[in-house]
């Protein structure tokens, strides 16, 4: 180890799924990005002294890791875009070493005839599937190209396969085994556990009642930055439009204008981030101390993936999910309602999902990140947290907002009250969703401000020229009329 690699020891998970390869068992092996995947195949070549046969799905991928490994220990690759030439002149070095050594293979090359004839001659001791969540059209990334790999077994018959990726849910991991025609693997599973976040969830009645918890929670956690998942595009315009310093992102705007929003949070310029699910993708910020969910999402992956955003510098982070029992309508009605046949696959995995994030949102015994745990199945099993809702109470930011009273002062001002009825009732006539018209921000402004002339209109969040047009009287006249 030291010797060829100048490490000390093994990372988390990856002794046990290199054991199980010398065992020459098939082997599922995730673990995080950046835990130390490619380490398990290049250990076994060094260990083996024999070839180790890398499946990976992109080029660009490949030549990196050829690239990277290649001055410890000899690494060639093959792809669909070289000559004939170039693959040969790959194998040819192959063939001289004696040392163990990797070749990495692009899925599609996999299947040519040229190249099953030739590797029955290579002395390969492990096939390697990386990145083998592409092999299930479960996964998020799904490459056609991979469901052939299985195939390799006819050409191979005794070599193991080992399967590796950053991530698999359980029904992917089912699906891994099903499709590359593994036998019995042992399962390595590592790193769904996150020490530094904070698990909790809050039954609401309503909408109302998740505003406040909103409010309480944006007051309570008052640095680094937050981000609130909504389910829907209106939902997530809504909320921002009644809070201070917040944006809002989801699929429906211009790609100008996510990239400026996703650019003025990276930024820092705005603290709170109002989104769908569209948000996320490849994003790394530090310190974001907060992640609520305004509903349920459809499955404890999208929660997972969405609450894991939080506290990537390491440090405490609370994720929060409002939940009410609407939420658990809306998305058995989308399944209900869904293309799909009642009992095909689709179906029954989307109520499984369902199920299990319903259960995690009314559980009111086990401790949530045990739940998470137990449902990745992850090796690493805990019963108690002791940071999380359930473990440690006292902790939550629910019983830290109750004390705080939110207050509803302004939603009884008799100003407030009457601009809400006038937008109420312009926001039928126009067919116009109500923040559309003006937002509660605009609302609170103006009761601040309390303009008089058209002029004065100008200085108001949220009024341009062209609402003044349309609305400037009509706030006017409210105004002097209370
Ligand atoms: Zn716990």
């Amino acid at each position: 180890m030291r010797e060829k690699f100048g490490l000390n020891e093994f990372r988390n998970g990856q002794k046990e799924i290199i054991e199980s390869a010398i065992a020459g068992k098939d082997v599922i092996g995730i673990l995080p990005t950046g835990g130390g995947k490619s380490l398990c195949f290049q250990y076994m070549a060094v260990h083996t002294g024999r070839i180790v046969l890398v499946i990976s799905p992109l080029i660009a991928l490949m030549k990196d890791q050829v690239d990277g490994i290649r001055h410890i220990l000899p690494a060639g690759y093959l792809s669909s875009t070289q000559t004939v030439e170039e693959s040969r002149a790959v194998l040819d070095e192959l063939c001289a070493n004696e040392s163990g050594n990797l070749l990495f293979v692009s899925p599609e090359k996999l299947s040519t005839h040229l190249f099953r004839q030739f590797i029955k001659k290579l002395d390969i001791g492990l096939i390697v599937v990386d990145e083998a969540h592409c092999v299930s059209q479960w996964g998020h990334d799904f490459r056609p190209d991979y469901a052939n790999i299985h195939s390799i077994r006819q050409v191979l018959p005794v070599a193991p396969i080992m399967a590796l990726t950053a991530s698999a849910t359980p029904i992917v991991v089912n699906d891994m085994i099903k499709k590359l025609g593994m036998r019995d693997p042992d399962r390595h599973i590592h790193g769904f556990y996150r020490g530094n976040l904070y698990y909790e969830c809050v039954v609401c009645t309503n909408d109302a009642e998740k505003w406040k918890m909103i409010q309480g929670c944006v007051r309570l956690v008052n640095t680094g930055r937050i981000i609130i998942y909504c389910g829907t595009r209106k939902d997530a315009q809504e909320i921002c439009s009644r809070l201070p310093c917040s944006e809002f992102y989801h699929a429906g705007l211009s790609p100008e204008e996510r990239t400026r929003v996703q650019e003025s949070f990276s930024s820092n310029h705005v603290r709170i981030l109002v989104a769908t699910n569209a948000f996320g993708m490849g994003i790394n910020i530090p310190d974001i101390r907060l992640v609520i969910h305004y509903r349920m999402p459809s499955s404890i992956d999208a929660l997972y993936q969405e609450m894991g955003r939080a506290g990537r510098d390491g440090r405490p982070a609370q994720c929060i999910m409002l939940y009410s029992s609407r939420d658990k309508g809306l998305h058995s009605h989308f399944i209900h309602r869904g293309p799909e046949k009642d009992h095909s696959l689709e179906k029954r995995m989307a109520w499984f999902k369902l199920n299990a994030i319903i259960e995690y949102a009314e559980e009111t015994k086990r401790c949530r990140h045990s739940i998470i745990l137990q449902y990745y199945r992850d090796t690493h099993q805990i019963q108690r947290c002791n940071h999380c809702d359930i473990c440690s109470p006292t902790g939550s930011l629910q019983s830290n907002i109750a004390p705080l009273k939110v207050q509803s002062t302004s939603t009884a001002n008799p100003l407030v009250q009457n601009l809400r009825k006038w937008r109420t009732e312009t926001s039928r006539r126009l067919q116009k969703p109500p923040y559309m018209i003006i937002t509660d921000k605009t609302i609170h402004d103006i009761v601040q401000k309390k303009p008089s002339s058209i002029e004065s209109l100008h200085s108001v969040h949220g009024l341009g020229p062209h609402k003044i047009r349309l609305f400037g009287q009509d706030i006017l006249t409210i105004i002097s009329a209370t």
